[in-house]
């Protein structure tokens, strides 16, 4: 079979990764092996086909958070051959081998039986990045976020997480505005269903005063440090931000008035552990919300070979939308 393996020189400390030719007897021990048909690249792809930022225990590695293919072999009754499935998380590709191979052998309780409505392919334009903006928004309207309350931020909108949620946002009748330091991507995030565009620099500044006029009823953040501390004094009363990433920084130089004086909410957003049953709800929500013309705008075809310079890309912020990895 075909695999993206990263290898480390001891040494150096290096790491390199090339798609090399590797017997199936090498995949790790798991109920389920799938055919992958595709799979994608997240910005914890970027570090794990790089790096490895501490994600990779043991080298050789076969990276890929997400896969979707069909199942070849099962001991666990939940899944059969021919079965469709897709999996986010659960730290395969990370700790475990992942989707960037022909073949992956996985936990059953890691997967999920493919919805109805979505092909493989449908499926890793999602990814983890469009899970993850599913659940985000699942958990903005569980507090309480209807159109009617006004309008939604989305930060780092041009990349993976904020393109999604952009779109089902958008779709779901939602007046958003999109915040992206590349201009240029400005009729793309249109396109989507973003109603204006914020530049990056315009709210990327450290917090001067702690609360700033009520702008934003939800948000999704896909950025975090200095623009999600900007972003909770900017939130309208009890409005809810769901931070889901890092891009911008992990620290949050933030005051707790917004918290206080207007019962702003900060809603925790985790896709790898996320239990089984709201995968299920998710992945639903997906093939229902989000429009696969939207969808199929935001992707970028690569193959295993493209993922070593496609990875570098994503951790400078250098991808548009969604990366779709062909396996086969
Ligand atoms: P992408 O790289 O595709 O998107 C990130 C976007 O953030 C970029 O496209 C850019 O958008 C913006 N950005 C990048 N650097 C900066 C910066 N220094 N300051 C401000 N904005 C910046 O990644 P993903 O969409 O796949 O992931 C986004 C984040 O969400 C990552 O931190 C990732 O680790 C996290 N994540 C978390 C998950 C969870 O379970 N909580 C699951 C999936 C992802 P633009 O060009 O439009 O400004």
């Amino acid at each position: 079979m075909r695999a993206l393996i990263v290898e480390k020189n001891e040494d150096t400390g290096k790491t390199s990764a090339q798609v090399q030719e590797i017997d199936e007897a090498r995949l790790p021990d798991g109920e389920v092996t799938v055919a992958v048909e595709y799979s994608t690249l997240n910005y914890k792809d970027g570090l794990c086909i790089g790096p490895g930022g501490g994600l990779v225990r043991t080298y050789p590695h076969v990276p890929g958070i997400d896969f979707a293919g069909t199942v070849e072999t099962s001991d666990d009754p939940r899944y059969a051959p021919g079965d469709k499935v897709v999996l986010t998380g659960w730290r395969v590709g990370e700790v475990h081998w992942g989707g960037y191979a022909e073949k992956a052998r996985v936990k059953a309780d890691w997967l999920v039986p493919l919805p109805e409505g979505l092909s493989t392919r449908q499926a890793m334009a999602v990814g983890t990045a469009g899970f993850t903006a599913m659940l985000a928004v699942m958990a903005l309207e569980d507090h309480g976020l209807t159109p009617e309350k006004g309008e939604v931020l989305v930060t780092g909108a041009a990349g993976g997480v904020g393109s999604v949620a952009t779109a089902i946002l958008g779709n779901l009748g939602y007046r958003v505005a999109g915040v992206t330091g590349r201009p240029e991507q400005e009729a793309y995030l249109k396109s989507l269903g973003a109603e204006r565009i914020v530049a990056r620099e315009e709210i990327n500044e450290t917090v001067k005063r702690p609360l700033e006029a009520e702008t934003w009823a939800g948000c999704v953040d896909a950025v975090g440090g200095a623009m999600l501390a900007r972003v909770l004094g900017q939130m309208a009363y009890g409005g809810s931000v769901a931070a889901v990433g890092l891009a911008g920084g992990a620290a949050l130089p933030a005051t707790v008035i917004p918290f206080l004086l207007r019962g702003v909410n900060l809603l925790g957003i985790d896709s790898v552990m996320q239990p089984y049953d709201n995968r299920v709800r998710a992945w639903g929500r997906i093939a229902r919300d989000l429009p696969m013309e939207k969808l199929e705008a935001m992707i970028h075809p690569a193959g295993l070979a493209d993922l070593p310079e496609l990875g570098a890309a994503i951790l400078k912020g250098g991808v548009r939308g969604r990366v779709v990895v062909d396996v086969t």
